[in-house]
């Protein structure tokens, strides 16, 4: 009656809304301030006051018509035309407005990517474990296929001989998402150099070209180094990106697909992204926020709370005994689960209403996540739960 894929997408829980979802339920049961929630990636700094006032300044000021109406499918112009601004004043690029393909957050815009590039059923995208874990769907749901790179531990780079040996006339794009969710790794200037080698070689052999995708929701979160902007290394770049984490706005859905002039086949490639948002019945994304982002492109996240809470946890867990490296970016700490099995040390964690996430998912089934985008408070609390849990496995 149904199709069984969409059944399933629709009633099985990814393992971090289950954790989340139980966290509310406990939180019921033995109080908010005995659940130590680590499960999901919702900002805790809250949206810039500039955003804020932006929304009170639109609403005053333009006609309700102009603030909700549609916008035409790839965005209003004007607010294409400051990202494209910002961008390059950052990077010292060229793009145009019309580079770039308004989107309801990061998501949208991949999907739309996966089914833009997606020619017939034996197309394959690769990623590198750890993966955003509903990378899996928009590719398989575009009708290609998701490949999959094991993970470089304990580095997380990328596994270079295994990615070249993955690579074959199917392939269509490699997704690069860095910094990274869930490792809060970022990939090295050396890394991206290398990538950008290989896949020229490889688009050469196979005679067209392979994109990278790069999926970057936390460029702007970045507390260690700098993240190469991969579009300086490889002209077949397409970004989708998105507000949700650097503004603090993933409820109201809005980032973008950016197809840089540099990109082979360019219009092509951008029509097919619009075409592919339009039977994806996208539309437009959200009008308000198309207005705010227009005036706010500049803005730039508070990242001290994030700074704090990294060094909280990170030094607490390190103290205690647990393997972590200090994350470079994103919100995310990516731990050893110190009993080898992290499915088995989460449901251990879980007993004591700690949430953690197991790497399962992400591909990697010996690590576990930490969102540490809590409160800080929360962070103290858990520490002693930490290390109890630490004792119990050590016995
Ligand atoms: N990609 C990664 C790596 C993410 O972590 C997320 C959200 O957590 C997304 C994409 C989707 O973000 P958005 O809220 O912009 O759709």
């Amino acid at each position: 009656m149904v199709s069984k894929d969409m059944l399933r997408y629709g009633t099985v829980r990814s393992c971090i809304r289950e954790l989340f979802e139980y966290g509310k339920q406990r939180s019921s049961v033995v109080g908010k301030e005995n659940v130590y929630d680590f499960s999901i990636g919702n900002p805790s700094v809250p949206a810039p006051e500039e955003v804020n006032q932006t929304i009170r300044n639109i609403i005053d000021e333009m006609p309700s018509t102009a603030i909700h109406g549609y916008t035409s499918g790839p965005g209003s112009n004007e607010t294409r035309a400051a990202i494209a601004d910002n961008l390059n004043e950052r990077f010292g690029t060229d793009y145009k407005f019309s580079d770039l393909y308004m989107t309801a957050g990061a998501a949208a815009a991949l999907t739309a990517v996966f089914r833009a590039l997606t020619i017939d059923d034996k197309t394959e995208f690769i990623a590198f474990a750890p993966f955003f874990t509903e990378y899996s769907c928009f590719a398989t749901t575009a009708g290609a296929k998701l490949t999959t790179i094991p993970p470089d531990i304990p580095a997380f780079q990328i596994n270079f001989d295994l990615l070249e040996k993955s690579i074959n006339a199917n392939t269509q794009g490699v997704i690069v998402n860095s910094p990274n969710n869930p490792s809060g790794v970022i990939y090295t200037e050396e890394t991206i150099k290398k990538l950008a080698a290989l896949l020229k070689k490889k688009s050469a052999e196979v005679g067209h070209p392979i994109f990278i995708i790069s999926d970057e929701p936390y460029r702007e979160l970045v507390y260690e180094g700098t993240v190469p902007f991969i579009p300086h290394y490889y002209s077949n770049t397409i970004i989708c990106y998105s507000y949700s984490k650097s503004l603090s706005l993933p409820g109201e859905r809005i980032g973008y697909a950016l197809v840089p002039g540099s990109v082979e086949d360019h219009d092509e490639v951008y029509n097919a992204i619009a075409g592919a948002g339009r039977v994806l019945g996208y539309v437009c994304a959200p009008s308000l926020m198309q207005h705010v982002i227009a005036r706010c492109a500049n803005v730039k996240p508070d990242l001290k709370p994030y700074i704090a809470n990294r060094e909280l946890i990170h030094n607490g867990l390190t103290e205690i005994g647990y393997n972590c490296a200090k994350p470079s970016g994103a919100f995310y700490l990516f731990m050893e689960a110190p009993n080898g099995d992290a499915k088995s040390f989460s449901d251990m964690a879980k007993q004591s209403d700690l949430l953690i996430v197991p790497g399962n998912d992400f591909g990697c089934s010996s690590y576990v996540r930490i969102s540490y985008c809590v409160d800080h408070d929360m962070i103290k609390r858990s520490l002693p739960v930490f290390k109890k849990l630490m004792e119990k496995i050590r016995g």
